[in-house]
């Protein structure tokens, strides 16, 4: 049979608890456009998917067609690749399970794949960023919590039920911090957002050291990467005790899995070296002797709104059959 119909497009999705990002991808990675929605504004996952198609649909007439394009990729909070589903997730709007993949592949009419962000951004290091050409790395995605996808032999690992990679949860303290998910002394619960500022109260509490964190009303930790830019000693002590922490953590995890590299992405690791210089002195205090001195910790080299869609435009081009899902 002679196959005529060439289809060389696919659309990456980058959903957000903010904002949703769709784009039309071509086989070499270039973006052709790209339009985005606030993804807040839809109470009901139905109306979600209904705008999400509508935004698809026009994107896809003013680029090349519908019939160009392949298939289509999610990055979502909780997103399962095993089931296609978002499984309880904490800050969307729908709650317990919704297949969001058949939904949106019964509107369209194209197979549809999706998966957590960590995953997502983990495909789109691999293809175009910081971890090309590497086959065993691990993605750390730091921002207002703490995930991970571990690529092993050059393939993300999902483990039995999907939920593999969840460094964030793992435990540093038994008798630490309150985490969200009722445990305590979660990795995320010093190395995440609201760690780190909690971190930066606690030390202001014990010294009486002048800082310019005292004069913040909200600190966040940008503003504590920029102050740490302008000399101020608490604000580059807050990095030292996370980057200690986060160290260890990534031993553990090192010790256990022996990567290539750490990979660093979203918005807590634009605090750069002021956070990976710490991190890197008690890694290598806490990593296996074997593992000392060979695995290098790097920051993502890709914008991140750039990388989640390519991330998800690689998950399209993996997407093999129509009805991936029931
Ligand atoms: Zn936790």
């Amino acid at each position: 049979m002679i196959h005529n119909e060439l289809k060389t497009r696919v659309v990456g999705i980058n959903v957000n608890v903010h904002d949703t990002t769709c784009a039309v991808v071509d086989i070499r990675g270039n973006i052709l456009g790209q339009c985005s929605f606030v993804t807040s504004d839809y109470e009901f996952v139905g109306d979600f998917v209904a705008a999400l198609s509508e935004h698809i649909m026009q994107l896809a007439e003013e680029h090349g067609g519908y019939e160009s394009i392949r298939s289509v990729g999610i990055s979502i909070p909780s997103g399962n690749f095993k089931t296609g589903c978002i499984e309880n997730a904490p800050n969307l709007p729908w709650k317990g399970v919704v297949p969001l993949a058949a939904m949106l592949r019964d509107q369209l009419g194209l197979a549809v794949a999706l998966a957590n962000n960590a995953y997502v951004m983990a495909l789109g290091e691999q293809a175009f960023g910081a971890a090309h050409g590497m086959r065993d790395f691990i993605l750390i995605s730091l921002g207002s919590g703490m995930g991970s996808c571990i690529c092993c032999n050059g393939v993300s690992h999902l483990g039995s039920n999907g939920f593999a990679g969840e460094i964030g949860h793992t435990c540093v303290n038994p008798n630490g911090r309150e985490c969200g998910c009722g445990k305590h002394g979660c990795l995320e619960t010093y190395t995440a957002a609201r760690g780190i500022v909690q971190t930066a109260v606690e030390l202001m509490a014990e010294s009486s050291e002048p800082s310019k964190m005292r004069e913040v009303e909200q600190l966040t930790p940008a503003i504590i990467t920029e102050l740490c830019e302008q000399g101020d000693a608490l604000a580059i002590e807050t990095y030292r005790r996370v980057g200690y922490i986060l160290g260890v953590g990534l031993a553990n995890y090192a010790s256990v899995l022996n990567p290539e590299a750490f990979v660093f992405a979203g918005q807590v690791s634009k605090a750069g070296n002021w956070l990976l210089e710490p991190a890197c002195k008690s890694f290598e205090k806490h990593v296996f002797h074997n593992a000392e001195g060979k695995v290098k910790l790097v920051l993502s080299t890709i914008d991140d709104d750039v990388r989640n869609v390519l991330g998800a435009s690689v998950l399209a081009w993996e997407v093999k059959e129509y009805s991936l899902f029931k």
